[in-house]
């Protein structure tokens, strides 16, 4: 599997990220890209931007030199399972993901309170992408989640960065491989790059959906096509 789309990265408009659009696009350009997707963390985490930053994110062209550059966020789920992405935000946004990270929900053991929590966000109007659901510190119910998230036109991330960032994911990813393979969903693959370098790698994804053979059209992000009709199905 080669894929050409990379759906998360951080610039840093993120404090906690180091390169600038513009260097993710020459990077890009330098991998022979097809598309890439921008996306901040949501305005909760203290060093994310304030809401005018998705608001304007148009202001970004929508094509550099044919590559096909994607407007998102990456929303962060509360614990009564809103996210920090309001409709005016998603209108200008061409798609939303939203996740578990632990300074907006405290890591948490129980597995049902995560699971009725990720089971609500998956049915979220704009919800198109659940971000790191192997991520050990927030348990949940995979084969509940994978069956919803395929009868909702939702993917279920295999972050690449999750081998380095989230320790313990391997294990988690592989069941959510399984599970969405049987429910008939998609995964969307993403570097979730820090520094332009990181974007389009990814090794440790790929790894575990070779493993276990997982079906490439299945995959999110492995055509243009799919990834836009993908993101452009109105719930
Ligand atoms: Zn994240
Ligand atoms: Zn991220």
């Amino acid at each position: 599997m080669n894929l050409l789309i990379d759906l998360h990265m951080h610039t840093h408009a993120s404090a906690h990220a180091y390169s600038s659009v513009f260097e993710y696009i020459m990077e890009a350009k330098r991998k022979n890209m097809l598309a890439i997707a921008i996306t901040d963390h949501g305005p909760a985490l203290d060093d994310s931007s304030h809401k005018w930053h998705f608001l304007n994110m148009n202001a970004i062209p929508e094509l550099v030199d044919g590559l096909r550059i994607l407007k998102g966020i990456e929303a962060n789920i509360y614990k009564d399972s809103s996210i920090d992405c309001d409709n005016l935000m998603s209108e200008k946004l061409d798609f939303v993901m939203a996740g578990f990270h632990d300074a907006v929900y405290p890591p948490c053991s129980d597995v049902t309170k995560n699971t009725d929590c990720l089971m609500k966000v998956i049915n979220h109007p704009s919800v198109k992408i659940i971000v790191h659901p192997g991520n050990p510190k927030f348990p949940v119910d995979y084969r509940a989640i994978a069956t919803e998230a395929a009868r909702n036109n939702v993917a279920l991330e295999i972050n690449s960065g999750s081998a380095v960032a989230r320790k313990g994911s391997s294990a988690n990813c592989r069941e959510i491989i399984e599970e969405v393979k049987s429910a008939g969903g998609y995964v969307s693959v993403g570097s979730d790059a820090h520094y332009c370098s990181q974007m389009g790698n990814f090794d440790h994804a790929l790894k575990l959906l070779e493993e276990q053979q997982f079906p490439e059209e299945r995959v999110l992000n492995s055509s243009l096509m799919i990834t836009l009709s993908f993101l452009e199905i109105k719930k």
